[in-house]
């Protein structure tokens, strides 16, 4: 299908683009995404795929916007305080692009209905605040052989991970386990300074973006860290699939999902 005259004008700055042009464009308006938190990650992570035109974006997450959490889910306005965050990100997404559907997935994602919830979509992002829902999140789009994108934010510091099938490690083989309940500090413990949300989450955005209009290198293999104290970009290069891996290796025992314990916080 052409583009419109709107839609050439709209996404003009994508396809001018080296390497992009109409074609990629296009992918973008047949693609969709599913955006796993509608927090510090998901907010930048959710606007930037709606502005780019993601044909379908669908965001999941079961908590109300609080005033804590303006200073960095930018998705969320004060007047929106003790309102649904999906309502809440789903309204600002579609104030800014009328062509993307977006899909509100108002649940707490769980063993029972992750592999539904992901089904439909062609890439994740993991903008989860707790570790059950990232390993939830990780066995159930390897299971389903479905690429996502890991990101993790505490303090100044942020990471950023893509998992396509067949291609490297999961975020398991890197991380094997949730840590204890209480091991690891929540960003509601520890704080986090609120744009490195954003840079975290922005990059989520283009890992998706990258992989529908089949553009660019994905940081497969690699977690990509950011530290916003020194303003030092960093990587740590993973050596592969884990052959042990419990849900990707050679003989995985994970094979059905499941709960990993109450998650340490809740944006
Ligand atoms: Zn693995």
């Amino acid at each position: 299908m052409a583009l419109t005259d709107e839609q050439l004008e709209r996404y003009s700055r994508h396809i001018i683009l080296k390497g992009f042009g109409v074609k990629g464009q296009k992918r973008l308006l047949a693609g969709s995404v599913l955006v796993v938190g509608a927090g510090g990650l998901g907010s930048p992570a959710a606007l930037y795929l709606a502005a780019a035109g993601v044909g379908r974006v669908g965001i999941v997450d079961s908590d109300v916007v609080s005033l804590s959490n303006l200073q960095r889910q930018v998705a969320h306005a004060t007047s929106g305080i003790g309102t649904s965050k999906v309502a809440s990100a789903a309204a600002a997404m579609r104030a800014i692009n009328p062509d993307v559907e977006v899909v509100e997935h108002d649940l707490w994602l769980d063993a029972s209905n992750a592999a539904g919830v992901i089904a439909p979509y062609d890439f994740v992002i993991e903008g989860a605040d707790n570790f059950p829902t990232k390993f939830l999140v990780n066995d159930a789009c390897v299971l389903a052989g479905k690429p996502f994108c890991h990101g993790g934010i505490l303090r100044f510091q942020g990471q950023m991970m893509t998992y396509v099938p067949g291609q490297g490690p999961c975020y398991r083989c890197a991380f094997k386990e949730p840590p204890p309940e209480g091991a690891a500090p929540s960003c509601s413990q520890a704080g986090v300074i609120g744009a490195v949300a954003g840079v975290i989450g922005s990059l989520q955005a283009l890992e998706a973006v990258k992989y529908l209009a089949g553009v660019g290198e994905l940081a497969v293999g690699r977690i990509v860290t950011y530290d916003a104290f020194y303003g030092d970009f960093d990587e740590i290069q993973l050596s592969g699939r884990e052959p042990n891996c419990a849900v990707c290796g050679d003989h995985p025992t994970i094979t059905a999902l499941a709960d990993y314990g109450a998650p340490a916080c809740r944006a």
